[in-house]
């Protein structure tokens, strides 16, 4: 049985420590609970949720497709092969902290400073204290300490801005994406009854777009504004292991790049965890095996958002209202399935100055 820290009682940490149940785990967590600011936007696919309800009752909606807004204000209506839910991250992250302290010791309040070695110094409720570990599980966050720490790289950051407020959905089951309003991203609206989760991610400056989105559809938008909160997202996949050092989440740019959604890969990590561990090299194999090919692709769409113009944008909406067939064989979660139809779009895109930049982008 390998003593383990887990720092950061996230959704990461929480469940690291349910897949090493069978080891001594000590998880500390530096606020007094988990899921505070909430920073999530709660979209995530059926079988991401399938994953979760175990441990958590958290579906506030169901989600059959997306409306993609065109600068222009055109849209089209696509649905995938996916469906989503909404959920609720604070109801979430408290189950999850809570199943895990079923298994591992929990310290709130306490914050990881730093560790040499195989010891490190925690600040717990205030005083300095020391753990000894076999093994460190760095599950604190995309500003990870540990993965400073122990000179992890770091992924590239973008800045994401979100409020909560009514709003008048074009469909109560249909998230509204709106592109060609921030700078190398997209922004969103997640409808829940008759509320939304408003929030654009971007490169710089989210809050600026924001306020223009929130011009732009302040008719469908009424009474004051509930929740305002600003987060970061992490874009690539780093190195994840060193040694008895592995990092899970946020930490290691697990994200989907092409939507900033972080707890797919999360789930699929620890499920890979809990059957490799204590073999670090075979943990980290084989969750590049699974997904590092959809973070490779997904960082391609990710990239091409930089290079199409609102001009662009109009046109390929404009062009999937004629072709809404193609979306069908779409999953949400796997953006490679985005290849099977790519000849059958390349085709149809007769405008070459748009398609030598999906070309220049995705063919890659
Ligand atoms: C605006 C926004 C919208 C999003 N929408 C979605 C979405 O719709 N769907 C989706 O799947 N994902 C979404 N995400 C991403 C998702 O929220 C993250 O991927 C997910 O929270 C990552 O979980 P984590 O456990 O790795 O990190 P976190 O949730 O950040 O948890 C890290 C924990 O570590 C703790 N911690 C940090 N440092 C220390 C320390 N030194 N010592 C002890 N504890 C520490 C923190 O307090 C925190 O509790 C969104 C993100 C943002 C910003």
């Amino acid at each position: 049985m390998a003593k383990v820290l887990v720092v950061g009682g996230g959704p990461a940490g929480s469940l690291s420590a349910i897949a090493l149940k069978d080891h001594e785990v000590l998880m500390v967590e530096e606020h007094q609970s988990a899921g505070f600011p909430m920073q999530c936007a709660g979209l995530i696919s059926e079988e991401c949720y399938g994953r979760l309800k175990r441990y958590s009752d958290c579906k506030l909606n169901e989600i059959r497709g997306a409306f993609f807004i065109a600068p222009s204000g055109k849209f089209v209506e696509l649905e995938g092969k996916s469906k989503a839910v909404v959920i609720d991250r604070k109801i979430l992250d408290r189950d999850l902290l809570e199943k895990a302290s079923e298994f591992a010791e929990v310290w709130v309040k306490s914050k990881f400073m730093k560790a040499h070695g195989r010891r490190a110094e925690i600040m717990k409720m205030g005083e300095r204290t020391f753990v000894e570990f076999d093994y460190l599980v760095g599950a604190d966050g995309v500003y990870s300490r540990v993965a400073r720490c122990f000179g992890f790289e770091r992924p590239e950051v973008l800045s994401a801005v979100q409020v909560e407020c009514r709003y008048e959905a074009l469909s109560d089951d249909m998230v509204e994406l709106f592109f060609g309003c921030s700078d190398g991203f997209f922004a969103y609206a997640v409808p829940i009854d008759e509320y939304a989760r408003v929030g654009v991610v971007s490169k710089s400056n989210p809050l600026c777009y924001l306020k223009n989105l929130l011009r732009r559809i302040s008719d469908r938008i009424s009474g004051k504004i509930l929740e305002l909160n600003v987060g970061a997202i992490p874009i690539g996949l780093v190195e994840f292991v060193k040694e008895k050092v592995f990092l899970v989440g946020d930490s290691a740019g697990m994200v989907k790049p092409y939507t900033g959604g972080g707890l797919f890969y999360i789930t699929e990590a620890t499920e890979i965890l809990a059957k490799t561990f204590p073999n670090l090299e075979e943990f980290r194999n084989r969750f590049v095996e699974d997904i590092g090919r959809e973070i490779e692709f997904g960082m391609k769409i990710y990239r091409l958002y930089s290079k199409l113009d609102d001009e662009d944008y109009d046109f390929l909406i404009e062009l999937a209202r004629d072709n809404v067939e193609i979306a069908k064989d779409l999953h949400m979660d796997r953006p490679t399935t985005l290849l099977k139809v790519l000849p059958s779009l390349i085709k149809i895109v007769r405008r070459p100055k748009l398609l030598k930049k999906l070309l220049s982008v995705l063919a890659t």
